[in-house]
């Protein structure tokens, strides 16, 4: 078996992007981060980026430019925030976020049985102790009593259109919390059919914040929402059904 070649670290690219750069000790752990899923990777299809280079700029480095202007905010690390990371599949963004942030407790749902199972392993491997596991579809898991409104920050990357990707989170998110849906390409008509189904869904719309990504410079935008008041308990529908007609 070859040897996974190492991670690159270039700390001016996380400088001058995310004015943001891992420690010795953080970028050691996603070191190990690497290894672990690529060594996974070989059993079971969690990703198709696995080259040191992809994998550092749309994993890692893609993880955290959602949460980007929060990494500057050092009170943060000490808040013990609820996240959830909806349609985790390989574990992003939630499992960067868990090397960066101890004090969270990030919880990882996917639909897929399998993808978490490798991920409790993963988890397991790295001593993480800040990680949950749910293996379930994001429309069950919202109508359950613990889950409903309960985590303080919802995350969303490539999990369908944008109006599927609401319609999963908010109804799982704290009053006064937010989701970030992790992007590529926005248009102004999205914005408008985003806009036009959040009241239905007890969100608000706080920002839109475009980033390019540093190797390649590949377009990213990050949709961030504010739940501002309760959602109704008929949201989200049957399962299927979100992704099947998103709300208009
Ligand atoms: N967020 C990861 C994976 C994206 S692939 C990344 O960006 O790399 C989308 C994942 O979402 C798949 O693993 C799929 O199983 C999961 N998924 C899709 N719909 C879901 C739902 N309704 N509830 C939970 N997981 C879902």
């Amino acid at each position: 078996m070859t040897q996974t070649p190492t991670l690159p670290n270039p700390t001016d690219l996380w400088q001058a992007t995310l004015q943001w750069q891992p420690s010795d000790v953080l970028q050691s752990r996603f070191e190990d981060l690497y290894q672990a899923i690529v060594a996974i990777n070989q059993t079971l299809n969690l990703t198709r980026i696995t080259s040191p280079e992809d994998f550092w700029e749309k994993h890692l480095w893609d993880s955290l430019q959602g949460i980007a202007p929060w990494l500057k905010e050092e009170a943060l690390a000490e808040k013990p925030l609820s996240v959830v990371d909806i349609g985790t599949g390989g574990g992003f963004p939630g499992l960067p976020l868990a090397l960066v942030y101890p004090g969270w407790t990030v919880t990882l749902m996917d639909a897929t049985r399998k993808k978490i199972a490798a991920l409790e392993q993963v988890s397991t491997q790295l001593g993480l102790t800040n990680v949950r596991f749910l293996a379930e579809r994001a429309e069950q898991v919202a109508h359950q009593p613990s889950y409903r409104e309960a985590f303080d920050l919802a995350l969303l990357r490539a999990v369908g259109p944008t109006n599927t990707c609401a319609e999963y989170a908010l109804p799982l998110m704290t009053l006064g919390g937010q989701a970030v849906l992790y992007r590529g390409q926005w248009s102004a008509e999205e914005e408008d059919r985003l806009i036009a189904i959040l009241p239905r869904l007890g969100g608000q719309l706080r920002e839109v914040r475009p980033m390019t990504t540093p190797l390649i410079q590949g377009v990213r935008h990050n949709v961030i929402l504010d739940k501002i008041s309760r959602t109704p308990d008929k949201f989200p529908r049957l399962p299927g059904l979100p992704a099947k007609s998103p709300l208009t």
